[in-house]
């Protein structure tokens, strides 16, 4: 059988796919959590799996680096979808893309400027309400943004709103909730067809099960 390499994203995604995979019949031969490394056999001798950080998983799929891969939606919806299928929406690590500005802030008027590590997906947002709107990208802490005069308005994904609340920030306007998604190369959709459908079954009967 052909090489497959599952692209998974590191941190909590990865907390949550392992055990779907391992309900699929794919398990690591170590312990993914507890190792350097970034490639990894599987008991199933043609997956292997690739540990990366979220931003890079569409990529590495979008080239045929990795046949399948496993990302949030907010990644897929900031690289835009080129070159890759996503065929199952796994249902973990939900939670929601929104807008955040300082709680009790007046609504600015005229331009607004948009703290975000999310650039491609806040421009079409704004630009749909017809906003006129700047903006910075950041790639970490961007609640910081509005409290120290960096930005208006933040853009960023909310769970429970703690981190928002700790921060003095509220939700705004909801952009997409968001989960999890397999997506697949679309070359090695045809060329790898019957072994990438396998772990797709698979892994749909797991998620299905789940619901
Ligand atoms: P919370 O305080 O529960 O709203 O979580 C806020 C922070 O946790 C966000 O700013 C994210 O950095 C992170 N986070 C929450 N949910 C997810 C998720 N599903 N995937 C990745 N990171 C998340």
């Amino acid at each position: 059988m052909t090489q497959i390499t599952v692209a998974l994203t590191k941190g909590r995604i990865l907390q949550e796919t392992l055990p779907l995979l391992q309900a699929a019949g794919i398990a690591p031969l170590e312990d993914i959590t507890r190792s350097r490394k970034l490639l990894f056999a599987t008991n199933q001798a043609h997956i292997r799996l690739l540990i990366l950080r979220g931003v890079d998983v569409p990529t590495y799929v979008q080239f045929g680096a990795a046949d399948v891969g496993v990302a949030g939606k907010d990644t897929l919806l900031e690289h835009g979808g080129d070159g890759y299928y996503e065929p199952l929406d796994l249902g973990i690590a939900a939670c929601r893309l929104m807008t955040a500005s300082v709680a009790g802030a007046p609504p600015v008027e005229g331009r607004i400027i948009v703290a975000t590590k999310y650039v491609n997906v806040a421009r079409q947002f704004y630009a749909r309400l017809g906003r006129q709107a700047e903006f910075i990208k950041l790639y970490g802490a961007m609640e910081l943004a509005p409290i120290l005069n960096l930005a208006d308005e933040i853009v960023d994904i909310v769970d429970t709103g703690k981190t928002l609340a700790a921060n003095g920030l509220e939700a705004r306007d909801h952009i997409a909730d968001i989960s999890s998604r397999l997506i697949v190369n679309k070359i090695a959709m045809k060329t790898n067809y019957v072994s990438i459908q396998h772990i797709l079954d698979a892994l749909r009967k797991v998620v299905e099960g789940k619901q």
